[in-house]
């Protein structure tokens, strides 16, 4: 497989340490409020890579955590901690917050098919892995305790600008610009590994440590996490590509100062989704959740669908209009799918050809797009029997995860779409009752546009969902 990799800024032939076996870390959501899409374009993009892999044949080891503590507002150690907000906002305990907001995440997961990993943990249930890694710093000098807080010392890092790929001056233009400086920290690019003076008094969580009461700072956790679970060579680390910066570069750091050697080989990143204002975030305000986009009777797999047709390391820019028309794309799609005969007449001949062309998309860097190139090209083949299209389908889709073969009595368009229709063919009746023509018409052509066919005969009027 050829992936984009951070850290050299090259596409490079993936190699995993252990033959077959690919260790995977994912930064997992901070759970103080629901997902935006944004969020979840991110674990779209790393659902598709582990099912890729595993489609390449690879046994993929993923872990994940979930952010229960220690997120401050600002990346950089400045603000409230997330979690506390979050609870203040609603009126809950912390504890509360993240049971709740956990679940909802995993729901939207669920909703749009990212398999929940093997194994999430909760930042809050180890604790005592920080404090170990955390000891192991200070004794080997990467680490200082300063006015009760324990902060690692950036200028002991070996190469700490090599993800970001920025220098010193470049990064601290955005730290200054934001973030109030820590008095006591030795380099404003430090980073609290333990924090004791919580600058917040309200601070609901805090354990017991040998540098006093407190709670860890945020990028411990993943370090913490992954050594754990995946031990001390991780062959991927993922994330968004705010992760990169400070988040990414601070894990590298304290975990290759911890265990004394490099750490993980492939750094992959997934481009953000913009709208009309820029990267969507939740500190912007107003965000879209997938619960919104149902409301509004959009199938959460046609946002799966429109994040597949474009690539991981571009920039998505979301709009009503370009939904719609992924959705249409996608239920024409299902619908075309629908009507292949599933009578048992399996064709070899072209199955491993077909099959090769979909591991080379996987192996070309992630190429999602081309994926669905295959998936249309299976379906135009007129050498393929119809049984033959449906196993290459179902295929493939253990790597999309679209549904795209539905159960026999599942409708392809959702009951808002049939219910707008239904209505237009009752004005269109009541045009034609009219005599006006022109309006009837006017009807019928703009359905026609949207993929829909009407279709007149003694009995009334029906429609058709028109392929692609
Ligand atoms: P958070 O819950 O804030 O820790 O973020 C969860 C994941 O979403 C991280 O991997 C971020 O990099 C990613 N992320 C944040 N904003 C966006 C966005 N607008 N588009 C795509 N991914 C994002
Ligand atoms: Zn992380």
């Amino acid at each position: 497989m050829k992936i984009y990799n951070t850290l050299t800024k090259t596409v490079e032939q993936f190699t995993p340490n252990e033959e077959n076996t690919v260790r995977m870390y994912t930064c997992g959501p901070t759970v103080y409020h629901y997902a935006h899409i944004g969020n979840l374009r991110t674990y779209i993009f790393e659902d598709i890579l582990e099912k890729g892999l595993e489609y390449l044949g690879y046994n993929v080891l993923r872990v994940m955590n979930v952010t229960d503590v220690g997120h401050l507002e600002n990346d950089s150690d400045d603000g409230e901690d997330k979690m506390q907000k979050g609870a203040e906002r609603e009126h809950k305990s912390v504890y509360e917050i993240a049971d709740f907001y956990e679940r909802a995440f995993f729901k939207d997961c669920e909703s749009l098919n990212i398999r929940k990993p093997k194994v999430v943990e909760r930042a809050t249930k180890h604790i005592d892995t920080y404090i170990e890694m955390i000891k192991v710093l200070l004794d080997k000098d990467f680490a200082y305790i300063s006015n009760g807080n324990v902060y690692f010392d950036v200028t002991k890092a070996n190469n700490y600008y090599q993800l970001s790929g920025k220098n010193q001056d470049e990064l601290y233009v955005g730290v200054r610009d934001t973030v109030e400086n820590d008095k006591s920290k030795r380099n404003p690019q430090d980073f609290g590994l333990w924090f004791t003076v919580s600058k917040f008094s309200k601070q609901e969580m805090k354990w017991d440590s040998p540098w006093g009461v407190g709670y860890p700072g945020w990028h411990i956790e993943c370090s913490g996490i992954s050594y754990k679970f995946l031990g001390e060579y991780l062959d991927i680390h993922c994330g968004g590509v705010d992760n990169i910066f400070p988040h990414h570069t601070n894990e590298i750091a304290q975990s290759e100062g911890f265990l004394g050697h490099k750490w993980c080989n492939y750094w992959i990143h997934g481009e953000h989704l913009n709208d009309s204002k820029g990267k969507m975030s939740k500190s912007n305000g107003e965000f879209l959740t997938i619960d919104l986009l149902e409301s509004k009777g959009y199938n959460p797999l046609a946002y799966r669908f429109f994040c597949l047709q474009s690539h991981y390391r571009k920039v998505l820019e979301f709009s009503y209009d370009a939904l719609d028309a992924a959705q249409k794309t996608y239920d024409k799609l299902r619908n075309k799918i629908k009507k292949l005969d599933r009578t048992p007449d399996l064709h070899e001949s072209k199955l491993d050809y077909y099959k090769e062309r979909f591991s080379d998309a996987i192996n070309n860097d992630l190429n999602t797009s081309s994926m669905l190139t295959v998936l249309y090209d299976v379906l135009k083949d007129n050498e393929l029997s119809d049984f033959t299209k449906l196993y290459l389908i179902e295929d493939f889709d253990k790597v999309l995860s679209l549904d795209l073969i539905m159960d026999d009595d599942e409708k392809i368009i959702s009951e808002e779409t049939e219910s707008m229709i239904l209505k237009k063919i009752e004005e269109r009746n009541l045009a034609k009752k009219n005599k006006d023509f022109e309006t009837a018409d006017k009807i019928r052509d703009e359905l026609f546009d949207q993929g829909i066919k009407l279709i007149d005969s003694r009995e009334g009027t029906t429609y058709e969902i028109i392929e692609g």
